[in-house]
């Protein structure tokens, strides 16, 4: 049984999000802030931790800094609507995805479980050739086919891709995904990542202007389709 590490003040959404959680089949830890959520995340190595960024003392932003040096525990972050430079600086942080509230628990639930699937995919080193949709990424090759037709890609677009690729549905940041392609782009602005990603559209997407595959998130980066 996977255990859910859930950081949360509010009692009230705690206990709906625990309640979701167990009929869903997992173990849950509740802490009301976050020294006690340190400490629970310490002992009991949870699986999954979902972090409240409005946190009485402790700071969100500043547990999620705190997980990070020690662990690798995939982190969903809460954040209240409107408070894009949080989910931003909270993606940048290391956590793997975020919610935005109010929310149905019943999402939230759907998520913890895509983001256990995609981090317990990525742990295990990966496949070579990433299949999304219809979109084939050989890696070892620098291949990419869209529905068995060969697309020509630059090594930038490529390795950009390719970071999406492999873990279809996680949102990424212009930081994090100008951090994918280091060494390749000399860009050092975050703008040249929607230009890429433009370029990106224009060869791989039957409708560039109303993409399938490469998604804008508004206000916070790009994620790859994952249905
Ligand atoms: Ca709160």
């Amino acid at each position: 049984m996977k255990t859910i590490l859930v950081v949360e003040d509010e009692m009230r959404i705690a206990r709906l999000v625990r309640d979701y959680l167990e009929v869903a089949g997992f173990e849950v830890i509740v802490a009301g802030e976050g020294g006690a959520a340190l400490a629970s995340a310490r002992g009991s190595k949870p699986d999954l931790v979902v972090l409240d960024l409005g946190l009485p003392g402790r700071d969100g932003l500043d547990v999620a800094r705190e997980l990070r040096t020690s662990s690798n525990v995939p982190i969903i972050i809460l954040t209240a609507r409107g408070d894009e430079s949080d989910r931003i600086v909270g993606l940048e942080l290391g956590a793997d995805d975020y919610v935005v509230k109010p929310f149905s628990p019943k999402e939230l639930v759907a998520r913890v479980r895509a983001v256990l699937r995609r981090t317990e995919a990525a742990r295990d080193g990966g496949p070579e050739v990433l299949r999304v949709l219809d979109v084939e990424v050989d890696v070892p090759r620098m291949r990419v086919t869209v529905g068995g037709r060969p697309v020509d890609l630059t090594p930038t677009e490529f390795q950009l891709l390719e970071t999406m690729a492999r873990e279809p549905g996680r949102v990424f940041t212009r930081g994090q995904l100008l951090d994918a392609v280091h060494g390749v782009a000399f860009e050092s602005y975050e703008r040249a990542i929607d230009a890429h990603v433009k370029n990106i559209r224009k060869k791989i997407e039957p409708t560039p202007g109303l993409p399938r595959y490469l998604l804008t998130v508004h206000g916070v980066g790009y994620r790859f389709a994952d249905a």
